[in-house]
């Protein structure tokens, strides 16, 4: 694997673009359009991947999601108890939730994108990627 190839697919993760051909975005609006932010793409408007790759492949980003915040949890609960010097229980009630909630649109996204790069079979394909 080349530097050029990680570096690509973390863009890529990172810009929500489809996995094979890094270039075509996976969602129809951004993740801070709360009317809108499940959108998702049908297809691939660069090299036609079907998104969906199978009926349901969707319901394992709730797993990834789980992984997610969980993890953001106990960093925060960490880090809540590093700064403040283990403040009162509703300090840390309060960080945790509220990040939890403002960052859930985000973080249904990105469940959806780690799922479809590392979890599908869908591979990068040169074939597909657009010069720039
Ligand atoms: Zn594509």
């Amino acid at each position: 694997m080349s530097d050029k190839y990680i570096h690509g697919k973390a863009l890529s993760i990172f810009h929500e673009k489809c996995p094979r051909c890094q270039s075509g975005n996976m969602f129809k609006a951004k993740a801070s359009n709360l009317a809108k932010f499940t959108d998702m793409n049908e297809k691939c408007s660069v090299c036609n991947l079907h998104f969906e790759i199978e009926p349901g492949f969707y319901w394992g980003a709730m797993y990834v999601s789980y992984g997610i915040t969980t993890g953001m949890m106990l960093v925060l609960g960490t880090l809540t108890y590093l700064i403040g010097h283990n403040p009162d229980f509703w300090v840390y009630i309060g960080i945790i939730c509220g990040t939890v909630i403002l960052s859930a649109p985000w973080v249904y996204r990105f469940s959806r994108v780690i799922l479809l790069h590392f979890i599908s079979s869908v591979k990068f394909d040169k074939k597909y990627e657009i010069q720039k």
